[in-house]
């Protein structure tokens, strides 16, 4: 059978150590790590090691409420790890017009500088 284009991403070839990464935190569900290309003096993506169907968060179920309430603590111990008192920024890209590039599940961190809004 075919497999669907979205099954995999490079972010499994990082939770599986296959392509090396920078990692900030991690535990037996979510894992964060900085970002190859970053916008602030601090960005990090934080993202669930099972990826069960999350592609997205439009493709959220209840099942991931557990898993998506982790995921943004986690923003909150790494934001402090960082150091950023100042405040910071959660981003969630979804789909093409939210600017998606990668389909499994990622919240940004952004920190470091004054963000902006709107965002454009
Ligand atoms: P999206 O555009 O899907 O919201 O975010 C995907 C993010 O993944 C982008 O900010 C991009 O820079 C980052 N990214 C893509 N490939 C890699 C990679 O191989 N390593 C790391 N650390 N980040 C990546």
């Amino acid at each position: 059978a075919a497999v669907p284009s979205h099954s995999h991403t490079i972010f499994d070839k990082i939770i599986n150590k296959e392509i090396p990464s920078n990692v900030v935190y991690e535990d037996d569900e979510v894992l964060a790590f900085r970002d190859i290309d970053p916008q602030a003096p601090t960005h990090i993506l934080i993202i669930p090691k099972v990826k069960d169907g999350l592609i997205g968060l439009s493709k959220a179920e209840e099942r991931h409420c557990e898993i998506l309430g982790r995921l943004l603590y986690t923003a909150k111990l790494v934001a402090k790890q960082e150091g950023l008192e100042q405040g910071f920024r959660i981003v969630i890209n979804d789909g093409p017009n939210g600017g998606q590039s990668v389909y499994h599940l990622h919240i940004h961190l952004l920190g470091g500088r004054q963000m902006n809004w709107p965002p454009g």
